[in-house]
């Protein structure tokens, strides 16, 4: 079986354009790597509950249901995971904002279904994340002060760690300046080398 590696970052990190660059040269060095992202797949499943929801509106909705879902998508990740040829990038979160407080994204029960290899942590200045929530039309995300995007990136640290105790695997920081997503890219793939 391939590799799973969990690609993390804030909302507005570009986690899913380094992401999606790094398919492209895996594509180009012929390499099998499959994305995954886990909330396409959360809302994919809510839909089936018929409590469909945007994809920003998830974190708003009761604890209670994001677990529910959080749990039935890792365990479709893992059936999907095994089934696929080559290595695995999930595309997800830490650490989630809810309205009860932070949230792990990988809690034990996520982490025994998904067995992740590597932990990456895409970063950027809070600044340039700033800017991209502000630029991106396509998603609804909160605007919020600079010193709350620094306390976003810290408790995403602070569950990396926790998730690399749990499991004994590594955690990656990636720093993703803005026009570098390619040079982040080509570190994540020498982690799968
Ligand atoms: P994204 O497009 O990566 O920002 O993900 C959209 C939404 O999916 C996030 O804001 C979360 O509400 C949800 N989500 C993604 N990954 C997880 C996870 N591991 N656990 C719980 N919720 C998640
Ligand atoms: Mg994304």
């Amino acid at each position: 079986m391939g590799r799973v590696v969990v690609v993390t970052g804030i909302p507005g990190t570009g986690k899913t354009t380094v992401c999606n660059e790094l398919l492209k040269l895996a594509q180009g060095a012929g390499r099998k790597i499959t994305a995954i992202n886990f909330g396409t797949v959360m809302v994919e499943l809510s839909k089936k509950d018929d409590k469909s929801l945007h994809r920003d509106k998830l974190r708003k909705s009761s604890l209670s249901f994001q677990r529910d879902l959080q749990l039935e998508a890792a365990k479709m990740i893992s059936q999907k995971a095994g089934d696929t040829e080559g290595d695995v990038i999930v595309d997800t979160h830490m650490s989630i904002k809810t309205l009860q407080g932070y949230w792990a994204g990988l809690p034990l029960p996520v982490l025994k279904l998904l067995n992740p290899d590597v932990f990456v942590l895409v970063e950027a200045e809070p600044r340039e994340v700033l800017s991209r929530r502000f630029r991106d039309t396509t998603r609804k995300r909160d605007k919020v002060l600079e010193s709350e995007v620094a306390e976003e990136f810290l408790f995403s640290r602070l569950m990396a760690v926790a998730c690399s105790v749990l499991t004994g695997a590594s955690v990656k920081i990636v720093k993703n300046p803005s026009g570098k997503q390619s040079e982040a890219a080509k570190k994540i793939l020498k982690l799968l080398w």
